[in-house]
């Protein structure tokens, strides 16, 4: 008798302090329309239970009786920003990440979460990790997703799939060879929660030699792990700055390929017809980068690989955009990280302006084109009634000047406000 008069209290008590019991009207902002059409000005967002209930003109959209009103005059409302390649534990060469070298999986979590709040801060409301130790993104996941912990809404890979001898290997690192040992392999990061698998295809800047040009993986490794990550529903992507790794990764059904640093048209028109992403990180290769490389330390070997593959990179990315691959923002920096000014994330889509995109393609590039590429379309990356109530409010109107998105004054995500 007891026990359940303590039980019913608890649940009375519960419920007046659940943060959507109460519905959040957004008024007077303008919500950007992500398909060019015009924008809802003067309008009213209505939020409830974490989802957006309602949108449309003040004229027509009525606030709900007791609703939290969020005054955003002035502000022009997005969907929140989508960065798909972030390993929220990075570790770099060079005097940062030599750091790092003692540290136990413990403090990389507790860094990993403190990371998490950083990027939901700074406006990025949805990650994917292509990579990161010990599972330990996972974890992070499932405590955002319960709300033990604040944080961005995460995909994960898990750990990298890769070959013996591979970019990001350890030096006494035996890894996985052939068919069967790639198959155990997939299996044993979907177990663990991975709804991506991230291969790494070719040698990349961070791994001191290497031919980052090369194909290290063969036609029945690269199939093996399509064949066993699509039987579960399951996407792949990869790792990848080879032309030759990448036709054969696209003929073997991959699904995406992250930097592409020597990519041309040629591969990218395939990826195009096959319905393959692109994930650039041009971030990675640029010159905005460097005062974060001399920030971290980084070795002279370490410059020396991106800046022999910068010009490259760019040249790949001008053609990913006049050929129109499907392109979703990512940036292997993380979400927050400074760069020239503002954060990686925005940066990166910065660049994609100048390499051709416009404004509102870069946006979309950073909201609805990755939810496309999570198929997470039907829940994230726009605002439209039903959606998830993640959105952020800016000082200028980024569909036409992607560089709005370098003064963010509101982030809401799930419904509640974090800044
Ligand atoms: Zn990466």
């Amino acid at each position: 008798m007891r026990i359940r008069f303590d039980l019913g209290m608890l649940l009375i008590l519960a419920s007046p302090l659940g943060a959507q019991d109460r519905p959040v009207a957004i008024t007077g902002g303008t919500v950007v329309d992500l398909d060019g059409g015009p924008h809802i000005e003067n309008a009213v967002v209505v939020l409830r239970d974490g989802r957006i209930a309602a949108v449309g003109p003040a004229t027509t959209t009525r606030v709900p009786d007791g609703a939290k009103i969020i005054d955003a005059t002035g502000l022009w409302l997005t969907p929140g920003l989508m960065n798909m390649h972030v390993h929220l534990g990075l570790k770099l060469p060079g005097a940062a990440g030599a750091a790092l070298v003692n540290e136990t999986r413990a403090e990389l979590a507790l860094r990993m979460a403190a990371n998490a709040i950083a990027s939901l801060r700074a406006g990025v409301t949805t990650i994917r990790i292509p990579g990161d130790e010990g599972h330990v993104d996972l974890a992070l996941k499932r405590a955002i997703d319960r709300g033990d912990l604040q944080g961005p809404r995460i995909y994960s890979s898990g750990q990298m799939v890769q070959v013996t001898g591979g970019h990001g290997s350890a030096v006494d690192e035996i890894a996985n060879d052939g068919p069967y040992e790639f198959r155990k392999a997939v299996r044993r990061e979907i177990r663990a929660g991975a709804t991506w698998i991230k291969l790494a295809i070719s040698g990349g800047i961070a791994t001191q030699g290497g031919d980052i040009a090369a194909s290290f993986m063969t036609r029945d490794e690269l199939e093996a792990v399509t064949d066993v990550a699509h039987r579960h529903g399951v996407k792949v992507t990869a790792h990848s700055g080879s032309p030759e790794a990448t036709r054969e990764a696209v003929a073997a059904g991959i699904d995406g390929i992250e930097h592409g640093y020597f990519l041309t048209r040629a591969e990218f028109e395939l990826m195009r017809d096959s319905g393959v992403w692109y994930v650039p990180t041009i971030l990675v290769s640029q010159p905005a980068t460097m005062p974060f490389f001399e920030r971290i330390g980084s070795p002279e070997w370490y410059l020396d690989r991106v800046r022999a593959v910068g010009e490259r990179h760019w040249d790949a990315l001008r053609a990913a955009i006049s050929v129109g691959v499907d392109i979703a923002l990512g940036t292997d920096q993380f979400p927050h990280e400074e760069n020239d000014g503002t954060i990686a994330t925005v940066r990166e889509a910065e660049y994609y302006v100048a390499a051709g995109m416009t404004d509102l393609q870069a946006l979309r590039a950073a909201t609805i084109e990755p939810a496309r590429m999570l198929g997470a379309d039907d829940e994230l990356g726009s605002i439209g009634v039903g959606k998830l109530a993640d959105l952020i409010g800016v000082a200028g109107d980024p569909s036409l000047d992607i560089s709005a998105l370098r003064d963010i004054r509101l982030v809401i995500k799930g419904g509640e406000v974090v800044r």
